[in-house]
């Protein structure tokens, strides 16, 4: 039986890509310097794979930020503002990414948007009526060289065409079928020239295939590639879905002239439907995505080979795999010291799922299965008792009543309370919360950890950052103050491991976008909060200032979203479990004098099912509730904020004003503001922020633009709704351009104020 992966990490094992490249942006070293290294971690790791025994091992799976903008750049979807800067090609990339201010120009980053159901960003490509689209990169075969010369053979991944064409902006007159036409003629080219490289193996990432399309949609994805595949000569093309199933496009795919075919049979809950109903060519590999790709646990080898001897009982040529590429899991528990044997046997993440491939593999070819030492201590971790219930929490979450879901009164009565208990300004300028984690708190918090030096010293330290976070922003003129949040790695790991039911680990990183990576922790089992965890730091900010200091937390659907969740409970106990111990947190907040508090819900709209109609029953409908659990026992003047990356909420609009918060924060500047059309049209009632300019990037707004978003939104939003903020927390920047630009932020809000 073959195995393939669809794709690995990228920022290397201790994440040396994004040092390296945090080098190179800070002009420390050279890109030859900055090539180098990504060499070496392409290399190590298709040799790891090479001695992992995989059999089709991923190339091309490598970027320097995002495969989708590395499409892009293949394809000259290079908007002319870019090419315009006349840097090198590197550099106008890397401009495409983050933007670019300097001796060439001032432009913007294109916009970033979340990866399917992913905690994962990809830069979104933009074709304007300059773009001539063509092959004119060569990454892919460069890559797939390089493998080559290294004695690997590899198979490399492209998105393919119908993804790339559903997820890239059209701003000009071409319309989507042309740009279609224009794209297929460049992938004809590129398997042209893969053919005649001699490339056995090519993969074309199509997860847009799992969510739901429509007739016409079903067409274009045919025609499309009816017109590509006969370039293909000798290579095979494998098609790979991944993030659920394919529904709509099965029945029709099975006629089409792809080698292979990859099938999510962990996400994609209806996958062996399809296969039973519409059976499987014989004359194609089944790629089966059998593994988790997503998510950490240790994968369950009786129901794999159970699953593994149903597809070949039904005469599929099956080859093994994950459900998607490993860029979802960190690389390796190698590194991890502090996790006990007996827990870290339940885990594997990149390096070990390999290890579970090869496992799989051996076990599927040999009758013997129950006599193999592997299978049995797999066997073994799904009926021992892993001790991590707690049967008080699993007592509290069944005591929830109806109106605990609830808050008194509605939200219009509480809008004039607090109206009259803050008396803030016309647009109030606020911050989401993070100020620059700049290099010595981040000592402060290792030395900490390290246990060089006590806690009395690291709060110290903490207690003057606070100090000198407040002054600022009284100086810059903020009217709603936040502490900074010094004392937070990340805003999800910090609380998990505040939280009882959590692990978390050392080094196991996982890419969010570009150079910035996650480290979700582990929920183990049942939650609950043991102590106050916030409420210090709150209130110490809040005594050096007579302004209005908010509290911080993290919201209880972004908890769980970004953590690696159990597969032994459901996610909406989970949510509950959690919702419950950041109630306590906010009760405790506000007991001690905390008036606004900020519950950060980034990741709501993540973990959205990429299909609408398992929306409500699957997902929202117990997210909104966990939200709402965690607020509804405050008293009325007490103000709810809550914060969401990206505006990409238009379709949930009504759920989101249901969360009952009473302001809502949002990114809003890298994306159109066509947000504010629908709050307008759906008669939102939450109170407002959307960001006025891009944190994600380190360029200076200046106030005239600032001024100019606040009157695009003045001018759909109740202005007595509406706040000044940026798109969100502060801790990726570095100080200066933070207090440059919230500056000019506060001079708009003064100016604006003044002309409304
Ligand atoms: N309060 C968090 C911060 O400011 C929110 C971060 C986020 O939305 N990702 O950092
Ligand atoms: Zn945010």
């Amino acid at each position: 039986m073959y195995t393939s992966v669809v794709g690995f990490p990228r920022v290397g094992k201790l994440r040396e890509l994004k040092f390296t490249t945090e080098q190179y942006f800070r002009g420390e070293i050279s890109a030859r310097e900055l090539e180098d290294c990504a060499r070496q971690i392409r290399l190590s790791q298709w040799k790891q794979m090479q001695e992992q025994g995989v059999t089709f091992i991923p190339s091309n799976d490598f970027s320097f930020y995002d495969g989708v903008l590395d499409a892009a750049v293949l394809f000259h979807l290079i908007p002319e503002e870019y090419e315009n800067l006349h840097l090198s090609p590197l550099d106008t990339y890397f401009a495409m990414a983050r933007g670019y201010q300097g001796a060439n120009g001032d432009v913007r980053a294109l916009p970033m948007k979340k990866w399917f159901n992913t905690n994962y960003h990809y830069i979104v490509p933009e074709l304007t009526d300059h773009t001539q689209i063509r092959l004119s990169g060569t990454k892919p075969f460069d890559e797939y060289l390089e493998a080559r010369e290294a004695g690997i053979e590899t198979k490399p991944v492209i998105p393919g065409i119908f993804t790339l064409l559903s997820l890239l902006r059209i701003s000009g007159r071409r319309d989507r079928e042309e740009v279609g036409a224009e794209l297929a003629c460049a992938y004809r080219q590129l398997l042209s020239r893969f053919d005649s490289l001699g490339a056995r193996w090519i993969q074309f990432d199509e997860p847009a295939l799992v969510r739901d399309l429509t007739e016409e949609d079903v067409r274009l994805f045919c025609r499309l590639y009816d017109s590509i595949l006969p370039s293909k000569g000798n290579v095979r093309v494998l098609l790979q879905t991944y993030f659920g199933d394919i529904r709509d496009v099965y029945p029709r795919i099975v006629s089409l002239s792809f080698d292979g075919i990859g099938l999510d049979l962990v996400e994609g809950k209806e996958s062996l439907r399809l296969l039973a109903q519409y059976g499987f060519p014989a004359d194609k590999l089944l790629f089966a995505g059998v593994i988790n790709g997503k998510n950490i646990w240790r994968n369950n080898y009786a129901k794999t080979l159970s699953l593994l001897d149903q597809l070949r009982a039904a005469g599929h040529q099956t080859v093994l795999g994950a459900s998607c590429s490993l860029l979802h899991v960190p690389y390796t528990l190698e590194n991890e010291t502090r996790l006990a044997p007996e827990i870290s046997a339940h885990f594997a993440f990149a390096a070990e799922k390999l290890q579970e491939l090869r496992e799989l593999q051996t076990l599927a070819e040999s009758g013997e299965r129950d006599s193999s030492p592997a299978y049995r201590a797999n066997q073994a971790l799904f009926t021992q008792d892993r001790g991590a219930l707690d049967p008080a929490v699993a007592r509290r979450t069944q005591a929830i009543r109806e109106e605990d879901f609830t808050r008194i009164p509605a939200f219009a009565g509480r809008e004039q309370l607090q109206k009259e208990e803050f008396r803030l300004p016309l647009f109030p300028t606020t911050t989401i919360g993070s100020f620059p984690q700049t290099s010595d708190v981040k000592a402060n918090r290792a030395a900490y950890r390290k246990g060089t030096i006590t806690r009395q010293e690291y709060e110290t330290f903490n207690r003057g950052k606070i100090a000198g976070c407040i002054a600022l922003q009284e100086e810059i003129g903020l009217d709603v103050l936040v502490h900074g949040e010094y004392e937070r790695n990340d805003m999800v790991e910090y609380f998990g491991e505040n939280l009882k039911g959590y692990l978390f680990t050392e080094k196991a990183w996982v890419q969010s976008y570009g150079t910035r990576c996650v480290k979700p922790p582990i929920i183990w089992g049942d939650i609950s909060r043991e102590k106050p965890i916030t409420v210090d730091w709150a209130v110490y900010a809040q005594s050096l200032t007579g302004k209005p200091v908010k509290g911080m937390l993290t919201g209880p659907v972004t908890i769980l979203n970004w953590s690696f969740p159990r597969e032994d409970l459901s996610l909406q106990e989970c949510a509950f479990q959690i919702a419950l111990a950041i109630r306590d947190e906010v009760l405790d907040l506000e007991q001690n004098g905390i008036r606004i508090i900020q519950i950060d819900e980034a990741a709501l709209r993540e973990k959205l099912p990429l299909r609408r109609s398992d929306w409500h029953s699957d997902y929202l409908d117990w997210a909104i509730r966990a939200f709402r659990l965690v607020h509804s026992g405050v008293r009325p003047e007490t103000q709810i904020h809550t914060h969401m990356c990206y505006s990409e909420f238009t379709d949930i609009i009504a759920e989101i004003d249901d969360m009952d918060a009473d302001v809502i924060t949002f990114e809003a500047s890298r994306s159109d503001l066509q947000i504010l059309d629908t709050l307008k049209e759906t008669h939102f009632r939450t109170e407002v922020g959307p960001g006025v300019y891009d944190i994600h990037s380190p360029r200076v707004p200046s106030v005239e633009e600032i001024v100019l978003a606040l009157r695009k939104m003045a001018d759909k939003v109740d202005p007595h709704k509406l706040w000044v903020n940026p798109d969100c927390g502060l801790k990726t920047r570095g100080t200066p351009e933070t207090t440059e630009s919230l500056t000019h932020m506060v001079q708009a809000a003064a100016l604006f104020r003044k002309e409304y």
